[in-house]
């Protein structure tokens, strides 16, 4: 053997990454399962459950194609990597650019030699020079630029059908006497069952653990859920905890899948099936578009990015975040329920519904950033930073976002179906039945007012703040709500 190649559990990808150029007859592989990632922290099990089951799948698969494979349990990587070596000899150890700053610092202070990390569509430095010519950090014009650059979606100079966007198309509230196709189930082999028992849990059969069960996932979703993606994007129904996501975020996370074959599915679904326009776009837009500039900004923003706390949010995460009995308001129940069970809610209700009640109950920003990072299936530093930092909780004073996504119960009321039957009524923003986020929508206008009057993006919403004749009985339900909130009473 000459050198070591080794694989991150984001990374499992043969055409990708360091493996690309892997030869069986010279280069063994190396996966290290630390204790770091897997205790220390109250991981959700069913996230656990698939970065481990995944990684060993891919290390039996390396293994059939002939390489030779070291799969460590070590208490670090470099651990790992150095018990890898007792066996295999101290050769040059080598591995694609790692998804996270600590990563990059540790693994290059360790002389571990990268290749260029090529899991998404845009090198960091083509980034780097996007973002330098830019005065705001504006995402759809990123997201125009692909289009261009990767051809994608355009006819000529155009894009095809005439608009770069179809938004206003769609986000419809979630519609009534719907037929919502079934669940695709992935059966539970050996190695499942086996993580299963380790981490003493009963994995769900939501998540695929394999390729080739990751290409299921995709086939499925083109195939029944792909039309529907536009319109009901933004809705957020109890009927039907997935709507027409595409449930793929933990596969182009993981490495098996990557976003080149997912965006030519789509879009060869568009030039051959009569896929509509309206949701091959939209869908195309969140992988071209969302997911590179997150993790294009990432780098770019750099290591300090994730301690900004510009609003100056202090309160410790609610109880309700990690126990879902801990509220009556139906929409956070549901939501966290969700989470409870599969490590996964779809964008709405991570951003409208568990972000928007941090960001204006003024919940420390970290915090939440902690508690994502531990419950969600698909979550990585790359990706959970800037969104929650930037997007969730405008900690970083506008940097990502030009304004903060707080909103009232009115939006969720519109585009939920949870607010009949709750406790509270989402119209009313004081008494005891006013729904929480109404009365905080409000009050956090006005404890943020001298922030955002400088805002001409927030205009509307702070001439709406200063129409208000019942201000003094807003703040003070508002205190009663935090209280409650932090008491796990509301
Ligand atoms: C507060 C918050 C936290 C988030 N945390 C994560 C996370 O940890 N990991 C993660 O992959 N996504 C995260 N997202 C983005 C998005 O919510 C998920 O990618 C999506 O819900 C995953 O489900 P899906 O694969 O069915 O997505 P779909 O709705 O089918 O979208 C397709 C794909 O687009 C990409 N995408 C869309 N929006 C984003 C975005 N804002 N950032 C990055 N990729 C995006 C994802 O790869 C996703 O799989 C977060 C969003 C918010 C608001
Ligand atoms: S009334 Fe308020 S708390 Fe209740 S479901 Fe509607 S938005 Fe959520």
């Amino acid at each position: 053997m000459k050198r070591i190649l080794y694989v991150a559990f984001d990374q499992l990808n043969l055409n990708h990454g360091v493996l690309k150029t892997a030869n069986p007859g010279e280069d063994a592989i190396v996966l290290v399962e630390s204790a770091r990632m897997t205790t220390g922290r109250p991981w959700h099990k069913e996230r656990l459950f698939f970065l481990l089951s995944s990684a060993r799948h891919f290390a039996l698969e390396l293994e059939t194609r002939g390489f030779t494979v070291q799969y460590v349990q070590a208490a670090t990587t470099l651990d790992g990597i150095a018990e890898a070596k007792k066996t295999l000899g101290d050769l040059p150890v080598f591995c694609a650019e790692p998804s996270s700053h600590v990563q990059m610092l540790l693994l290059s202070e360790a002389g571990i030699q990268f290749v260029p990390n090529d899991f998404f569509l845009t090198p960091r430095a083509l980034f780097f020079q996007w973002a330098e010519k830019q005065k705001t950090y504006v995402m759809e014009n990123f997201y125009h630029a692909q289009r261009v650059r990767l051809n994608i979606l355009m006819q000529g100079t155009d894009p095809v059908g005439g608009r770069w966007n179809y938004d206003a198309d769609n986000r419809l509230p979630p519609p009534k006497n719907y037929t919502w196709p079934d669940y695709l189930e992935h059966e539970r082999d050996a190695i499942d069952l086996a993580v299963a028992k380790q981490l003493g849990m009963e994995a769900t059969k939501t998540w695929a653990t394999t390729r080739a069960g990751a290409l299921l996932q995709l086939e499925y979703f083109v195939s029944t859920h792909l039309a529907g993606f536009g319109p009901y994007e933004d809705a957020i129904t109890k009927e039907n905890w997935a709507l027409h996501h595409s449930l793929l975020s933990p596969y182009l996370n993981n490495g098996l899948l990557h976003a080149e074959e997912v965006v030519a599915a789509a879009v060869s679904a568009f030039e051959t099936q009569g896929a509509p326009i309206g949701s091959v776009e939209a869908f195309v837009r969140q992988i071209i578009g969302w997911r590179e500039y997150i993790n294009g900004m990432y780098w770019f923003l750099g290591e300090d990015y994730r301690n900004e706390n510009q609003l100056g949010a202090t309160r410790k995460l609610l109880p309700l975040y990690r126990d879902s009995s801990k509220t009556k308001m139906n929409c956070v129940k549901s939501v966290v329920q969700d989470v409870e069970q599969r490590s996964w809610t779809h964008h709405i209700p991570r951003l409208m519904v568990l972000s928007n009640l941090a960001l204006t109950t003024g919940t420390n920003p970290q915090e939440f950033l902690d508690w994502m990072r531990e419950q969600f299936i698909d979550a990585t530093d790359w990706v959970m930073v800037p969104n929650i930092i930037g997007m969730a909780t405008h900690a970083d004073g506008g940097k990502l976002m030009t304004k903060p996504y707080a909103s009232g119960g009115a939006y969720l009321n519109k585009m939920t179906d949870h607010c009949k039957g709750c406790f509270y009524d989402p119209k009313k923003r004081t008494g005891d039945d006013a729904c929480p986020f109404t009365t905080l929508y409000w009050d956090f206008l006005d404890r943020h007012k001298d922030a955002f009057k400088k805002n001409h993006r927030m205009f509307q919403q702070m001439s709406g703040l200063n129409r208000l004749s019942d201000l003094p009985e807003v703040r003070a339900r508002a205190e009663e709500v935090l209280r409650g909130l932090s008491a796990g009473s509301i």
